[in-house]
């Protein structure tokens, strides 16, 4: 696995499980990496990569709390974990039964690894939009949802024209939904996102895409 740039300052690194895109934002040796994914030993390796080419690694965002997007929190523990306030209340009340529900169908090594994680709750909650500077980057927090779940996270990159979305948007599959979801709210986020986000849209599973992937899911949630 490496680090694969997807434009200027922003790379991804699609982990084996659930093929979850970890983000990479780095400029000036500093690093913002969004959804480590879910394993700990793997995301371990993405900061090893991050660290050896000398970015360090300045904060952590989740998307949403999904499993496959935040039960490798702990590789980054002492590095600030900002996440919708929701999504920090759904893992704490729910990882749990997220971890019971990745064993019933999980490959044997992935299911050792999901056993033995140490789930870790982001401790920095993003209530409203906020910047945050990484090197001599802007980027923007902006909280959304409920939608795909009770609380998603969409980072913004003005200067490289992309924002990474989570699971609001996929390219890889339609979008899911489950228990957590608001299909009244999420279509209020893509119409959020067809406002306010960069032209290049970076989803949590699939490759980067335009706006055009917006209203294919508008469409399919009923919107
Ligand atoms: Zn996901
Ligand atoms: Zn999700």
């Amino acid at each position: 696995m490496t680090l694969e740039r997807i434009a200027p300052g922003i790379d991804r690194w699609v982990m084996a499980e659930a093929s979850m895109s970890a983000v990479v934002v780095a400029d000036a040796g500093e690093a913002l990496v969004v959804d480590p994914g879910t394993l700990p030993e793997r995301a371990a390796e993405l900061r090893a990569a991050v660290e050896a080419r000398g970015d360090r690694v300045v904060a952590v965002a989740i998307t949403h709390a999904h499993w496959d997007h935040c039960f490798a929190l702990s590789a980054f523990e002492g590095v600030p974990m900002l996440a919708h306030p929701v999504a920090v209340d759904e893992l704490r009340e729910h990882g749990e039964a997220q971890r019971q529900a990745v064993l019933g169908f999980a490959r044997p090594a992935t299911a050792e690894g999901v056993r033995a994680l140490r789930i870790v709750l982001p401790d920095v909650a993003v209530p409203e939009r906020r910047a945050l500077r990484v090197g001599g980057l802007e980027v923007v927090l902006e909280p959304l949802g409920p939608a795909h779940t009770g609380g998603d996270l969409v980072v913004h990159v003005p200067s490289a024209g992309a924002s990474i979305v989570g699971d609001l948007v996929e390219t890889a599959d339609d979008p899911q939904a489950d228990d957590s979801t608001d299909v009244a709210g999420w279509i209020a986020a893509l119409d959020a996102l067809a406002a306010g986000a960069q032209p290049l849209l970076v989803p949590g599973h699939g490759d980067p895409c335009g706006h055009e992937r917006l209203a294919h899911h508008r469409a399919l949630l009923g919107g």
